[in-house]
């Protein structure tokens, strides 16, 4: 594949980093009430704020706010939100700030009319273009990198939305999954990598919809219909679908952390179970590093199918011996790390009649920052446990993310300054044992290509950074 790596100090500059998801519906009579849904489905890609915006007649409503789905959308905001077109999108980033400038989807005014636009992914080249935009007079209204992407459309010269769209979008590089509302047409738009997931679905009577994952079809009683390929744009007008394929394609580099931890494994992607997938993973990391025990428990919910699969390879008895409080979001996206610690223990609670006296394998996706794997070995043991194996279904994340998942710096990565007897020791684990990169790909469905440059520092897109330097190609 090709693509480059970078030195540690050019891996420090924290860039804003989003995890998102997005939806579009079209026309569909209930089209504000169907992305609130689909925002509710897909809410473990973004809990720090959400959005959705209609088009009723010639005339755009918003409605953003902070917080979960639930919170921000209640009857009287819904209410708001008339009209049978709709696009939304849920956000979580630490960096690019917080706040409900940040909130998307992004409206603006154009010479053509107005585009709203709702972004999942992270633009590697978005600071260069912006100083370029700024020095040309560009007001910004917000921090985030999706906005230079209105502005290239606004400025462009090509006469329709769509061609705008394409000359908006050869411009930028990194990771987008797209959608884009206008007066006439709902657009999908993948960057021709591929990173993010982007599906299509149909309602019985005629309507479409768009959605990161198809767990969102489910919910609303849309049909699947297919995946946006990569590089490849469609448009929705009354005529009904048409595509293209307008950019120059790229080796394809689908985020392989997206089978393993992020999308919900109710999700198809690439026309495979996520479930399935993460299990499978599982039966691979037991054939790479079995372990000796009386019973397999996962970290709820992020290691139960590969747990399963672990248990299904070893033959040994699977139990749930931690029971997760669902009425606390995911410890990794509280923002502040004093909370994070506190969150494990109000998040986990420890079955002793599963785990006292017995040799345990604990089974999860990832390690990441190693403070709540730490925190689980040690709720373990002191559940009685007589040995504590960790097992996790990837192998080390070693660089941070620059393609639409929150991860931190790459110093905050346990995995970058330690080999892994070193975190096993870090841990107090009895032994750590982590599914090799080859293991993983191997495990996981046949692609086009998969970007893994968390867990090999190899980076299929470069990183264009304030002072531009010519990064390493390989
Ligand atoms: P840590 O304490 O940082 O090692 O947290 C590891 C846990 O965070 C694992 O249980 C993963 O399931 C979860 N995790 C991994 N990546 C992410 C992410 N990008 N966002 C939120 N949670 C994550």
């Amino acid at each position: 594949m090709n693509g480059c790596t970078f030195t540690p100090e050019e891996l420090r500059h924290d860039k804003p980093r989003e995890e998102c998801g997005v939806v579009g519906i079209y026309n569909h009579t209930e089209a504000g009430n169907l992305a609130y849904l689909t925002l509710y489905a897909q809410q473990h890609r973004g809990q720090e704020g959400a959005g959705i915006v209609t088009l009723n007649g010639s005339e755009f409503h918003a409605v953003k706010g902070q917080g979960l789905v639930p919170d921000i959308f209640n009857h009287a905001r819904l209410q708001e939100l008339p009209g049978n077109y709709a696009i939304g999108h849920n956000r979580y980033s630490t960096a690019g700030g917080a706040g409900l400038k940040n909130v998307q989807p992004l409206v603006a005014g154009s010479a053509l009319g107005t585009i709203a636009m709702a972004h999942n992914g992270n633009l590697t080249n978005a600071d260069l273009l912006r100083t370029r935009l700024i020095d040309e007079g560009a007001i910004f209204q917000s921090t985030i990198d999706s906005e230079v992407i209105l502005h290239l459309i606004a400025r462009s010269r090509e006469r329709s939305f769509p061609r705008r769209i394409i000359d908006a979008l050869a411009q930028v590089k990194g990771g987008f999954s797209l959608i884009f509302l206008t007066e006439n047409s709902l657009v999908g738009v993948r960057d021709p990598h591929g990173f993010r997931p982007l599906s299509l679905g149909r309602f019985v009577d005629g309507g479409y919809v768009l959605a990161s994952e198809t767990c969102a079809f489910d919910l609303i009683g849309a049909r699947f219909v297919r995946d946006i390929r990569p590089g490849e744009m469609v448009e929705i007008t009354r005529e009904g679908v048409s595509t293209c394929m307008p950019f120059q394609l790229h080796e394809g580099a689908f985020c392989i952390f997206e089978y393993v931890y992020f999308s919900r494994v109710d999700s198809v992607i690439g026309g495979h179970s996520v479930w399935m997938v993460r299990k499978n993973q599982g039966r691979f990391l037991a054939k790479e590093s079995p372990a000796e025990a009386d019973v397999v428990i996962p970290v709820p919910d992020s290691g139960v199918a590969t747990a399963m699969g672990f248990a299904e390879e070893s033959g040994i008895p699977y139990e749930m011996g931690l029971i997760r409080n669902h009425y606390v979001g995911r410890t990794f996206i509280e923002p502040q790390s004093s909370i994070r610690h506190f969150g494990v223990k109000i998040k986990l609670n420890p079955v002793r009649e599963v785990i006292e006296g017995k040799r345990v394998v604990v089974v999860d996706d990832s390690i990441v920052r190693g403070t709540t794997s730490r925190k689980i070995v040690e709720m373990v043991r002191k559940a009685g446990a007589a040995e504590v194996h960790m097992r996790i279904g990837s192998p080390k994340i070693i660089s941070p993310c620059f393609y639409g998942i929150d991860t931190p710096t790459r110093e905050e990565l346990i995995g970058s300054s330690k080999n892994a007897e070193e975190i096993r020791a870090y841990l107090s684990a009895d032994s750590l044992g982590y599914l090799s990169e080859e293991g993983l790909l191997a495990a996981s469905p046949k692609l086009g290509g998969y970007c893994t440059a968390c867990f090999s520092g190899r980076y299929p897109v470069s990183v264009a950074f304030d002072q531009p330097r010519q990064p390493q190609l390989f």
